[in-house]
Parts: C-alpha cells; sequence; structure tokens
C-alpha cells in the first residue's frame, strides 16, 4: 500500500489498529480526500476519540509545549493517581504553568474531605516535579465541575494557548467533550488543524480569541492493571459508581485476595482493621496466609477472578513493609486501596509484576 496522509491532521494512515493514531478502517480508503478515523469523528459527531501513543511518540510530541507559552491542564485519575502521572512531564513543558485537575471524583464516598484530597494531589505532584497553579476536583463523566474547570482555564491561560495532557483512560476525552458541549459550540467551531513541525498532530479547538486548545494522545502508561486484562474483566475491576468502602478485622495471619489480581497479608501486631476501596463488582476473598499460596495456585481465574482463566498475567510480586503513619492506604493502580488502620503494622502487598504498588497516608 503506497502511504497515504490522513487531510485533516496530516498523520500516516495505518488500518491495522484502531486503537493508534493514523487508523481508518480499509473501506474508508476509497473514499478522496482520506481522513484517519479521528478527523472523521471530529468532523462528523463532534467527538474527540482518544487514541494512543506509546511513551517515547507521546514524549517527544510533548517535548514541543516546552517552547510555547501555554497553560498546561494536567488531568490525573482520581482512583488511579499513582497509576496516572505522566513520567518526567515537567521536563517536556518547560516552564508553562499547571492547572492539575483530579477526575472522577464521583468515585469518592460522599464522606470524603475534598480539602485532604486536594492537598494530598498537590503534595504528590510536587513529589513529581510539578507545581500546580490550582489543584481542582471534578467528574467529567457526571458533569460536575467542568464548567469551574473551563472557568478556571481561561482565568490562567491568561489569552494563551492551552495544552490538556494526561495518561490514558484518566477521562480526557469525556473532559473535552463536555467542554465543547458544554461551550455550546456548533461544528463549525472546532477543527483539526496540524500542530507545525510534527506529523502526529494534536487536535485543536479554537478558541474566542485566537488562541487554540490542543488535545494531546494520552500516553499508555504499564503500571496500569487495565494494560494486562481484557475488557470484560476492566469493567468489573474499574468502579462505576461511588465506591463503598468494605471494612475487614484482620487477625495475625490473615490474608486479602482483590479478585486474583491482588493480595495482601497481615502479618501483625494485634487485630486491626482493613479497608477495601475497590469496585463492588470485585470479589475480596479473605483466607488463613499459610494457606493462600495454595489457594491461588488452585483458583486463579475461578474463584479468584478476575483476571479470567485465558489471561496471562505477569508472576506475582511481593513487597514488604511497616506502616509509619496512623493509617496508610496500600495503593494498586488501577484496582483501588486498602487502608490499614493504626500505625507499625506489618503487611505484605502482591501484584503481577509491573503493576505499581504504593503507599500513602490515608486520603479518607
Ligand atoms: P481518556 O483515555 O483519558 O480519553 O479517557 P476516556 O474519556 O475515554 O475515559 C476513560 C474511562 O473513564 C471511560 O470508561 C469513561 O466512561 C470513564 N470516565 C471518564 N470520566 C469519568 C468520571 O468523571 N467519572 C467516572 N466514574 N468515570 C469516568
Amino acid at each position: 500500500m503506497v502511504d497515504l496522509y490522513c487531510s485533516g491532521c496530516g498523520v500516516k494512515i495505518q488500518t491495522e489498529d484502531p486503537e493508534m493514531i493514523g487508523y481508518a478502517p480499509a473501506s474508508a480508503l476509497q473514499h478522496k480526500p482520506v481522513v484517519c478515523q479521528r478527523c472523521f469523528r471530529l468532523t462528523h459527531y463532534n467527538e474527540i476519540q482518544d487514541v494512543s501513543l506509546n511513551s517515547d511518540d507521546f514524549l517527544a510530541m510533548l517535548y514541543r509545549i516546552s517552547d510555547k507559552d501555554a497553560l498546561v491542564v494536567y488531568l490525573v485519575d482520581l482512583f488511579d493517581i499513582a497509576g496516572s502521572w505522566v513520567p518526567d512531564l515537567q521536563r517536556f513543558i518547560g516552564s508553562n504553568p499547571v492547572l492539575l485537575i483530579g477526575n472522577k471524583h464521583d468515585l469518592f464516598p460522599k464522606s470524603t474531605n475534598p480539602n485532604k484530597l486536594i492537598s494530598w494531589l498537590r503534595r504528590s505532584a510536587r513529589g513529581q516535579g510539578i507545581d500546580p497553579v490550582e489543584v481542582l476536583l471534578m467528574s467529567a463523566g457526571k458533569n460536575h465541575g467542568v464548567d469551574e474547570a473551563a472557568s478556571k482555564i481561561d482565568v490562567y491561560r491568561k489569552e494563551r494557548d492551552v495544552y490538556v495532557v494526561g495518561s490514558t483512560n484518566v477521562g480526557k476525552s469525556t473532559f473535552i467533550n463536555r467542554l465543547i458541549r458544554n461551550l455550546g459550540s456548533g461544528d463549525s467551531v472546532i477543527t483539526t488543524s496540524r500542530f507545525p513541525g510534527t506529523t502526529l498532530d494534536f487536535i485543536s479547538i479554537p478558541l474566542n480569541d485566537g488562541h487554540h486548545l490542543y488535545d494531546t494522545p494520552g500516553v499508555v502508561n504499564d503500571h496500569q492493571v487495565a494494560q494486562h486484562i481484557d475488557t470484560r474483566d476492566y469493567k468489573i475491576i474499574m468502579p462505576s459508581k461511588e465506591i463503598k468502602p468494605k471494612v475487614y478485622q484482620l487477625n495475625e495471619g490473615q490474608t486479602l485476595f482483590l479478585g486474583g489480581l491482588a493480595r495482601v497479608d497481615y502479618i501483625g501486631t494485634s487485630r486491626r482493621s482493613l479497608i477495601v476501596y475497590a469496585s463492588g463488582a470485585l470479589l475480596i476473598h479473605r483466607t488463613k496466609t499459610e494457606q493462600a499460596d495454595d489457594l491461588y495456585k488452585r483458583q486463579l481465574g475461578n474463584l479468584l477472578a478476575p483476571p479470567g482463566k485465558d489471561t496471562h498475567l505477569p508472576p506475582m510480586v511481593r513487597h514488604d513493609f511497616r506502616t509509619r503513619e496512623t493509617d496508610t492506604d496500600v495503593v494498586f493502580s488501577g484496582l483501588g486501596w486498602i487502608t490499614i488502620k493504626g500505625k507499625g503494622a506489618f503487611v505484605s502487598a502482591y501484584a503481577p509484576k509491573g503493576i505499581g504498588v504504593s503507599l500513602r497516608p490515608s486520603i479518607i
């Protein structure tokens, strides 16, 4: 096949992978001019479709932002904060200001203190070398906080361009589609335009003063469980509504399995509460630690599911630690977290190799 390029955004057309940039179904190549599916959806349905790039391509693109004078809107997924940071983002965006938005706030129990969540987000952003001008909580899916985000963007951009960045699955396309609808813009307002100097192009949305808001492709983050399981299992582990915490009183030598995707052994000391924050559809199984290895071998894909029987996950890796803070969250990237109440608990956490496991002071 001769190389074809999209007449909307200029990207090289491919017909193999619908998830990757430049995809067009083979049947669409007969129509001239040829456009990629992303541009087709944008012009015909007014809809942004997220596409993925591998990290190297993505970061090369992002690097161009460092030469611009712009506001960077950085979306992270509140359900998977650790897993949704874009590695080394600050190197690629230069000294441009960052407005940090935590999305999927609707998943948090109503009792959550938003200020605690905002401080935690700010602190973890600093740990990543990012000092946001402001941190907002939002639920793009439920259209909560989207208008506030839009007006903050307007305040902080100070008549400059805007770049929206984030990992895949954080809700970036949901957010941008909301923005477009909330702004009430008709078809004519949205255009595709080339990002100078690249072949992998950003989609741009014209703003009222001649500047643009650019949607950047989501960076695929391998630390997320979602990258390792199929769509059916993803639907089980991704909460669709407010998380109901599940409290377990554990004695020493007891284990909790989160399906077959994660495991926590409570080693000691003394009886204490562990609170699981995860999708209600994910089965939590309690057992004696001395039986846990055997159970995992026999029941992975059956009692301990997801993953389904046919999914080949990397082997489980054990992480040992002792909690220091009063209440500590053990976070499994994309799966949820377990709050260990009280300090000085000895715990071993297991997750498939490569899946992020981290600790943080309890955020709820
Ligand atoms: P993108 O890859 O960053 O563009 O993410 P999408 O917009 O495709 O969203 C990824 C998933 O998160 C989809 O299943 C969305 O329905 C879901 N999602 C997006 N925003 C929200 C939200 O505010 N709350 C919840 N609960 N889910 C959301």
